[in-house]
């Protein structure tokens, strides 16, 4: 019988299933960067496809460091965000909700790769791949990076300037029945808030 895969095994599937998963974000950020109609935005989705071309590289050499060949495999769980990414971009929203929802895409797949760096700096350190901890654990600050600065972007104006048209014209400012809607809005996302934080 062939001896057990070991932990190794798992963290050079991981580091293939990242290497993928990067390549497929390239293209999704290069959309995502054209769809976005708020410069700032489109701006941050250009500046972490920047990032992520960097993110390639330093997987390369990661693999390089552990003797291993280049090698990606087919990364499922992005392919599945960037899927649902690709349906909401397909559909007539206006501009400023449009943009929302490309945030949302978008820290969706920031948290998913969070996730997977978080395990594999985890699992280098342990087993003493110090060079591949080190640029692993830069590519795990570039992702917790690029997921805050979406934050920001969203509570910066772009979620307020989507719930605040229902039209995409801004002169109906006035005649919207803002507060009832700003009292509304509070305390659904605190009562969602509350939910997830629940045990
Ligand atoms: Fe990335
Ligand atoms: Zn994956
Ligand atoms: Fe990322």
């Amino acid at each position: 019988m062939a001896e057990a895969k070991t932990l190794h095994d798992a963290f050079i599937d991981e580091l293939r299933d990242a290497y993928d998963a990067e390549k497929q974000l390239l293209k999704a950020l290069a959309k995502m960067a054209k769809k976005a109609s708020a410069d700032d935005l489109s701006a941050a989705f250009d500046s972490h496809l920047g990032e992520t071309r960097g993110q390639v590289d330093k997987l390369e050499r990661v693999f390089a460091s552990l003797g291993e060949k280049v090698r990606g495999k087919h990364c499922d769980g992005i392919a599945g965000i960037i899927e649902e990414g690709k349906s909401v971009m397909e559909e007539d929203f206006d501009s400023a909700t449009m943009d929302a929802c490309l945030i949302a895409g978008g820290q969706r797949a920031e948290h998913y790769e969070m996730a997977a760096y978080g395990t594999l700096v985890a699992w280098a350190r342990l087993m003493g791949h110090t060079e591949a901890g080190d640029l692993l654990e830069e590519i795990l600050d570039e992702e917790k990076a690029a997921d805050a600065k979406l934050t920001a972007l969203a509570e910066g104006g772009i979620n307020e300037a989507a719930s605040s048209g229902t039209t995409s014209e801004d002169d109906d400012e006035d005649d919207a029945p803002a507060p009832a809607r700003q009292k509304v809005r509070p305390a659904k996302a605190k009562a969602a808030k509350k939910k997830t934080t629940r045990k």
